[in-house]
């Protein structure tokens, strides 16, 4: 049988009953950057470090059983990965992505990319249809489901099929889903990406990014650009990446009856206008999600009354940071029309309903109780103009 999702973010199956490493339990971190040939043409199966490193092969073959990938890559950074993805187009190829990505890969594509010659279509993924822009020069489709940071769902099934019908590569940033609740490549995906920065790594305090694929051909392209460009992780980091997946279960559970509570309680409130949560029975997207993964997860939009209240709200917060990045142990509120999506063109940052008054949690571990006592502290002052 199978093993569960929570023994695999714990243990590797294929190294049990050896003693590699002198049966330590926890993976060493081997602090080096390259490895001692035992003879002319021999190799200890290292070489060098920017190819390969034993902590870090650790963390991939863990991230690839979660995903249930073939093969996994650590990179620096979330965008360190999509970086290097991208080098396995060429000038003139054409990418269909959703337009509510992560800021930071939109400004990828807009700024970089297509200065090097790709083509992208942005578009809204759930609810156009993405046969519409198929050219003859596509190659791709790239999301997210759900999007950043207005929470839309795309079905990940519909989308492969589309894609492979047209003989596309699907690629899915997975990152605020995770590999707990949700496994594209299991629908049908090519390659999922992840910021492992995020719930990953859990606890605010490294970067990390993953490319993961279940096909040869791909997995041998990326491996070439890996040691040829060089944006590997690093042993130490790669060793606090392994030690966070440890508890990606039980952080997510938590975290996700954490934004359950929160996004209740927002709701009662009458300063907030919407609160978007793919757990929410109202979220257009909810039953697709229900089908497609094992939970909602921890991030929560939210539209205020106006743009002061929501300024107001990040002036006025203590416990919960006001800071970018998510996926960590700790909440924390972020802004986006300024902090992850300021690259994005304030008309398509509109349309997507990014306004100046959009708020977005990151919901961490804490007491819920606590959680909805300092956004009760902070309304109120609000409210009462304190
Ligand atoms: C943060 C993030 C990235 C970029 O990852 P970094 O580790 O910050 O480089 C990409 N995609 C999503 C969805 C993210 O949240």
């Amino acid at each position: 049988m199978a093993r569960g999702i929570n023994t695999r973010c714990v243990h590797l199956e294929e190294t049990e009953g050896k003693t590699e490493h002198y049966g330590a339990i926890s993976c060493p971190i081997y602090q080096t950057s390259t490895y001692a040939h035992p003879g002319v043409g021999q190799s200890t199966g290292y070489d060098y470090n920017r190819v390969s490193n034993p902590t870090r092969d650790q963390l991939q073959k863990t991230v690839a059983e979660l995903e249930g990938g073939k093969d996994a890559l650590a990179f620096s950074s979330g965008m360190a990965a999509i970086t290097l993805l991208m080098e396995i187009f060429k000038p003139g190829d054409h990418i269909i992505a959703d337009s509510d990505l992560y800021g930071g890969s939109i400004r990828l594509f807009k700024q970089i990319n297509e200065k090097n010659g790709l083509k992208f279509s942005s578009i809204d993924c759930h609810r156009e249809k993405i046969e519409d822009y198929i050219t003859a020069d596509t190659k791709a489709v790239y999301i997210e489901t759900p999007t950043n940071p207005m929470m839309n769902i795309t079905d990940i099934k519909a989308a492969a099929k589309v894609a492979h019908d047209h003989g596309l590569l699907l690629i899915v940033d997975n990152t605020f889903m995770t590999p707990y609740l949700q496994n594209p490549l299991l629908l049908g995906a090519d390659v999922v990406v992840h910021s492992g920065t995020k719930y990953l790594g859990g606890h605010n305090d490294t970067m990390a990014g993953f490319l993961v694929t279940n096909r040869d051909d791909i997995s041998e392209k990326l491996r070439f650009l890996y040691k040829t460009t060089g944006a590997c992780l690093a042993p130490f980091d790669s060793w606090l990446i392994l030690r966070g997946i440890k508890t990606l279960g039980v952080r997510m559970e938590r975290a996700e009856k954490n934004a359950e509570e929160l996004a209740a309680w927002l709701e009662s409130r009458s300063a907030v206008k919407k609160v978007i949560y793919p757990g929410l029975l109202n979220h257009p997207g909810h039953e697709i999600q229900k089908s497609q993964a094992r939970g909602f997860g921890a991030m929560l939009t939210m539209e205020l009354e106006s743009k002061e209240y929501a300024l107001a709200i990040l002036d006025k917060v203590r416990m919960i940071k006001y800071a970018e990045s998510l996926g960590g142990v700790e909440t924390l509120i972020t802004y986006p029309a300024t902090q992850t999506h300021a690259d994005v063109p304030v008309k398509i940052r509109e349309a997507n309903g990014i306004t100046d008054s959009v708020l977005r949690l990151s919901v961490g571990i804490e007491d819920a109780a606590d959680l909805i006592d300092e956004l009760a502290r902070v309304f109120d002052e609000i409210e009462s103009g304190r």
